[in-house]
């Protein structure tokens, strides 16, 4: 398998809270990445800005103890080369300081050729609070036009804050320009969904209410909420996870096939799928808190946040139905949580079972199921039913069709491109697919908002779960009073 690298333009990318964790952990070794494989042009440049105190040769030795910490690859040289790309301003988001030096970048470029701009994104990758007063002063300062921002989650708390944000950014930015990330739709198999589902005629026909019997999505975390105590203590799981990354994936999986793989059409599906989901009974939410493990030392949630009548969820299970043709009747199960017994994240499309078995009874019950594998491992899994080898006539057994990308793809698919990679390059090429478009994230918070303000109005209490378990128990009966089962939480 040869590894194709599709060249970009020459790029200016300024990323504002360029010292923050997520820069060093993700924005930056992504970059790197992308200069190793040959994608970033000569004259293409990475600006870090942020308040901290330093000039650019003290930042370049901040981005190399990142690349060192969490790339872990790379010569001396490539490093070396890499950080010649790399400039810092100091600049303030709330304030007026650095952003004439910054705009000091572009002034070369006056002759500004609105026909073919130059590429410039603006990564916002600072607290929420700040989105709005940089949107305005890249506007202000003459940054704005032909410029791409991209901006980091939480878009909003509610539908009432993400309305306002959108307009704070619409304000100065177009929709074209504005790429809002959720980096689960940059994982390499989240677009092999796509191409499974549009790519072979053998999943689409069966891939709706009369062949499918539910699905469920699954994004289970081993860690807890250390070090985001805070936000996560306003948010909890509904809006940190349900809200965005799991509403995309159910989005995905139950879309309508686009007539292209364009931004508008994939995008216009998605809203389509999210105005269908009814609204959620609260007989069919399940919310859980963790316990804490005093035999190994393991705070509860209310130790980590500090906050000992805290009542937000660091678990959610539900059940939705989309209400449109394809989907009625087949109910879409979806579960997070954090302190769980492995990390994994799954979507597993389990199909009927056949209408009629002429294997008699002893053949058991069989149905397929495709199995989706986002992290780790990613990969897809087909399980088919044949019969058992050897022996004693036809016992039926079901056996997984194994399309591990690892295995098909050699090289290539062991190591797919880290989700930001993918992304970043994305907004370079000026491809907005997989970034969420503005009313697809308020229509997210309008199916939302309810089943939140639901529990405020009851009082409602999470249920406690072990640490290192499945999650409350009250989450299998929801599958249980069904007839149905949750597939394990494997790693
Ligand atoms: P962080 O570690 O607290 O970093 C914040 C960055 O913003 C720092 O570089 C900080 O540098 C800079 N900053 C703060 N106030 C500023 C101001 N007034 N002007 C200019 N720069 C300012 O936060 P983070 O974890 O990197 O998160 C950044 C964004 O990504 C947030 O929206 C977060 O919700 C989102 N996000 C983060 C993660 C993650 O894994 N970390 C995951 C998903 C989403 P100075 O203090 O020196 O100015």
């Amino acid at each position: 398998m040869v590894s194709r690298v599709i060249p970009v333009d020459p790029f200016d990318l300024v990323i504002f809270g360029g010292t923050g964790d997520l820069a060093q952990r993700k924005i930056l070794p992504a970059l790197f990445r992308r200069f190793r494989g040959g994608q970033m042009p000569t004259g293409a440049r990475i600006i870090g800005a942020a308040r901290a105190s330093m000039d650019t040769d003290a930042y370049r030795a901040f981005v190399m103890s990142a690349l060192q910490e969490f790339s872990g690859d790379g010569s001396a040289q490539e490093i070396a080369d890499f950080l010649s790309r790399i400039h810092y301003v100091i600049l303030d988001a709330d304030g007026d300081t650095g952003w004439s030096t910054l705009r000091g970048f572009f002034d070369q470029d006056d002759e500004f050729d609105e026909a073919n701009p130059p590429v410039r994104v603006f990564y916002f990758s600072v607290r929420p609070r700040l989105f709005g007063g940089l949107a305005e002063r890249l506007y202000r300062y003459g940054m704005a036009k032909g410029g791409r921002i991209v901006v980091e989650k939480p878009f909003g708390n509610d539908l009432e804050t993400a309305r306002t944000l959108n307009q704070m950014l619409a304000a100065y930015f177009h929709e074209s320009q504005i790429y809002r990330i959720d980096h689960y739709l940059g994982k390499e198999t989240v677009q092999n969904l796509m191409a499974i589902r549009f790519g072979n005629m053998l999943f689409e026909p069966l891939w709706n209410s009369q062949y499918v019997d539910h699905i469920q999505i699954t994004v289970a975390e081993t860690v807890d909420v250390e070090g985001r105590e805070d936000y996560y203590d306003r948010a909890g799981a509904m809006r940190d996870m349900m809200q965005n990354h799991l509403m995309q994936l159910l989005c995905l999986i139950a879309m309508e096939p686009p007539a292209k793989f364009d931004s508008d059409a994939v995008r216009d599906e998605k809203l389509k799928v999210i105005r269908a989901l009814d609204p959620v009974q609260p007989h069919h939410i399940v919310r859980g808190q963790y316990s804490g493990d005093a035999d190994v030392g393991l705070p509860s949630y209310r130790d980590t946040v500090g906050n000992q009548r805290s009542t937000t969820e660091s678990y959610v299970a539900l059940k939705a139905h989309v209400s449109n043709w394809r989907w009625a009747g087949t109910p879409f199960y979806l579960r997070t949580g954090k302190r769980l017994v492995a990390r994994s994240s799954v979507i597993n499309v389990m199909f009927k079972d056949a209408p009629h078995s002429i294997f008699g009874a002893d053949a058991g019950r069989h149905a397929n199921l495709l199995t989706i594998r986002l992290q780790p491992n990613e990969g897809i899994t087909l399980q088919v039913t044949i019969k058992e080898p050897g022996q004693g006539g036809m016992r039926l057994v079901d056996v997984p069709l194994d399309m591990s990308f690892a295995e098909a793809l050699g090289k290539e698919g062991s190591h797919p491109a880290d989700a930001y990679e993918r992304l970043i390059m994305d907004v370079i090429r000026g491809n907005q697919t997989l970034f969420m478009r503005g009313d697809e994230v308020e229509a997210a918070w309008a199916w939302t908002d309810p089943v939140i303000a639901g529990w405020t109005a009851r009082g409602d209490v999470p249920k406690p779960y072990d640490s290192a378990s499945i999650g409350p128990g009250d989450a299998d009966l929801l599958m249980r009073r069904d007839g149905r089962e949750w597939r394990g939480i494997r790693p």
